[in-house]
């Protein structure tokens, strides 16, 4: 085999979730496409990262060149309910269920120092920024993967909030146990939203 065929399977097989057999069908399948689709998912590829950029309210992801996100900027979106994800992903999960009319903040991760993640890691300054701008009281729901680090993030945001005396304008609700046994992206529709209405104070 061609030594650039093997490198295109080899790059394709370190993707997530696919498998060397797919690998190759799919490097055959670039082999043989048309050009210009090529040349566009090279250029794609090429300027991905460069192109992206986070909102400097929530951190969700954004064009390059723009700092707030249309979420943040809508006068339709409720400002005193902040769903707080773990990763931008989940956000998208939960904007797909329609179920949510308020505003988020993604965290970047959840506090694992065995796995390097550290408090000053992840976007937490700008979530009490955030609660300690607002003028009257909102909710917090924490909407994400059930697990010791969420557990650990979680705790960390509590004793934040009372130490910063926020505690008393902030309801923080998590979202109910139909979420419990998988990740927020693997839950369907019907679950995510039940899980969101029937969501309990912490
Ligand atoms: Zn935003």
């Amino acid at each position: 085999m061609p030594e650039s065929l093997k490198k295109l399977i080899t790059i394709i097989n370190f993707l997530p979730w696919i498998w060397e057999k797919s690998a190759t069908k799919l490097a055959f399948f670039l082999l043989n496409s048309n050009k210009n689709y090529l040349e566009n998912f090279a250029q794609t590829l090429t300027h991905l990262q460069g192109s992206i950029s986070k909102c400097w309210t929530c951190g969700s992801l954004i064009d390059a060149g723009k700092h707030i996100c249309e979420i943040c900027r809508s006068q339709e979106r409720q400002k005193d309910i902040i769903c707080v994800v773990e990763e931008y992903l989940d956000m998208v999960t939960i904007e797909n269920s329609k179920i949510f009319k308020g505003r988020y903040h993604i965290l970047g991760g959840a506090i694992s120092p065995i796995n390097g993640v550290f408090i000053g890691d992840l976007n937490f300054e700008n979530l009490f920024k955030r609660i300690s701008e607002f003028d009257w009281s909102l909710e917090l729901i924490m909407a994400t993967n059930p697990n010791i680090e969420w557990e650990a993030t979680v705790q960390y945001i509590l004793s934040e909030l009372e130490k910063r005396g926020l505690k008393k304008f902030v309801k923080v609700t998590r979202l109910s146990r139909g979420l419990s046994s998988g990740y927020l992206e693997y839950a369907d529709n019907i679950t995510l939203i039940n899980s969101i209405k029937e969501r309990k104070e912490i």
